[in-house]
């Protein structure tokens, strides 16, 4: 097999299926180094497990790191550097830098040009270095086994901000140096301190390392398939629960796509998140500082849009059946006041831009806009509640 060569194959546009070839040059180290673990893990474990078994402080070790390399990824690699989502203090960026690259997903400078490609490309099955429209294999691990064009490797155009920092320029010179260091010398310290130096080593080396692989590559796979999408319909991310169990919160993933800057994925409260208390613990000892959050307003407008979406397919779906709709003039009177409040919206942030403009942001800043806003917020959620209702009658 030849050089890929784009001219001659076929390749679909945007957001069609893909049907282009998959023969690209074999990335060999990467096929070796999933392979080489993956078979361990598979066999020696089970075998050492049977026979020796795993002390329960092994297994808090196993925790610990599982949580380490993990949160790194989503803290560190994605949420701190991909999305700059919030500021760290050098000391938790070199915990991230040293664990992430533990978990053996690249330097921080590849990874995340290629997830701001990934954004920037969503769904584009050229363009977006795991575009899910080839396929669940492709998006989870694919990918990487091989050299395609789509996944730009050391196309660093995207992330010149990021090559200003000293410590991310450390970690992607000395990376595999750090990588190998971190996976041998972290679970023998630990074993060594725990008195377990073998179990340490399976459990927190090597069967930590396969499920950290896949539990992170599941944001790729399953969280572009699986789950609602309650903030757009514009890419095929989603949110799901089960998914942000075991991905440390990036299971909310159609909200992240919407608002990618928010240092949160799981935005209420309630939803599953340890990547989002994390950073938010940090804030309170002033080690992460800046964080980004959507404003409410942004948040309610594009799930009352999308319940106004899911609807009007409601109405449709019934007229096709033959049933007529006798709440068209309810639904009007709602799209009226949507329209209604997001003028209103509009005004105040004119108001705002003018004030800033005029330097006069610290009176604009009052207590009665701050009022005016949140009444707007809760105009929006009563609607939402509305909205729902209509939807269950018209079904
Ligand atoms: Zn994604
Ligand atoms: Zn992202």
């Amino acid at each position: 097999m030849g050089a890929w060569d784009v001219r001659e194959n076929e390749m679909t546009s945007r957001g069609a299926e893909w049907r282009g070839p998959k023969r690209a040059p074999r990335n060999w180290p990467a096929i070796v180094m999933f392979a080489v673990t993956t078979a361990a893990a598979f066999t020696i474990f089970p075998w050492y497990a049977v026979t020796y078994g795993f002390a329960p402080v092994t297994w808090l070790v196993f925790v610990l790191f599982m949580l380490a390399t993990g949160m790194s990824i989503t803290g560190g690699y994605h949420r701190l550097w991909s999305h700059r989502a919030y500021a760290a203090h050098p000391i938790v960026e070199w915990f991230y830098l040293l664990f992430g690259a533990m978990a053996l997903q690249n330097s921080v400078f590849c990874w995340a040009a290629q997830h701001r490609f990934h954004h920037r490309f969503i769904d584009d099955v050229d363009n977006d270095p795991y575009a899910i429209g080839r396929g669940f294999w492709f998006a989870h691990i694919g990918w990487m086994l091989r050299d395609y064009p789509g996944a730009r490797v050391g196309d660093f155009s995207n992330i010149e901000d990021l090559q200003r920092n000293p410590r991310l320029r450390f970690q992607h010179r000395h990376y595999l140096a750090i990588a190998l260091g971190m996976n041998v010398a972290a679970p023998l310290l630990a074993g060594w301190l725990v008195g377990d130096v073998w179990g340490c080593l399976l459990l927190a080396g090597l069967l930590r390392l396969v499920l950290n692989h896949h539990f992170t590559f599941f944001i790729n796979s399953l969280a572009h398939l699986w789950g609602r999408r309650p903030y757009t319909r514009d890419n095929t991310a989603r949110d799901n629960d089960l998914v942000a169990l075991i991905t440390y919160g990036e299971g909310y993933h159609n909200f992240h796509h919407q608002f990618q800057w928010d240092y949160r994925n799981g935005v209420r409260w309630w939803q599953f998140d340890p990547t989002k208390w994390l950073i938010a613990s940090l804030s309170w000892v002033r080690l992460t500082y800046g964080l980004k959050r959507v404003p409410e307003f942004r948040i309610q407008r594009a799930m009352l849009a999308r319940q106004f979406e899911r609807l009007q397919q409601s109405i449709e779906q019934r007229r096709r059946q033959g049933r007529l709709v006798a709440l068209t003039a309810l639904i009007e009177q709602e799209r009226v006041m949507f329209a209604a409040t997001l003028g209103e919206f509009r005004q105040l942030q004119a108001e705002r831009f003018d004030a800033v403009r005029r330097q006069l942001a610290d009176q604009w800043r009052g207590s009665e806009v701050r009022e005016r806003l949140q009444a707007l917020e809760k105009a929006l959620r009563a609607q939402r509640r509305r909205v729902r209702l209509l939807r269950l009658q018209v079904a």
